[in-house]
């Protein structure tokens, strides 16, 4: 299985789990009428709950470990940064975003005080 493939499956289980939230929520005035429903949703949410609770260990050993992630530009975590916001377990995307820019300014720089390099 892919990185890929795993947050898409762990996507739809929040879905689908909000989805069951947003459907208890408008039965509350019907709860004999729905018992049935509840019920399964309850057996669902145990079963959920209990595979959670026996893979939650994982989450304390990602690949390589806490102590690898680590931003190569600012040294602060990544471990607790979304994947959204990394460019790859060792780089948050806005150092990479920082230092791009920085490296823009600099070009502009050296061409502010050396004129004599750029192209004519
Ligand atoms: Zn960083």
């Amino acid at each position: 299985m892919t990185l890929k493939d795993v947050r898409a499956k762990l996507n739809v289980i929040n879905k689908t789990v909000e989805e069951h939230l947003d459907f208890l929520l408008e039965i509350r005035q019907d709860e004999q009428l729905y018992k049935d429903d509840i019920d399964e949703i309850g057996e669902m949410a145990d079963d959920v709950l209990s595979t959670l609770t026996k893979h939650s260990d994982l989450l304390r050993s990602p690949a390589g470990g806490e102590k690898d992630w680590v931003c190569e530009k600012c040294g602060k975590s990544t471990f607790e940064t979304d994947y959204d916001y990394l460019v790859h377990p060792t780089l948050h995307l806005g150092c990479a975003l920082k230092e791009e820019e920085q490296m823009e300014n600099f070009a502009q720089e050296l061409q502010k005080t050396d004129p004599g390099h750029q192209p004519c």
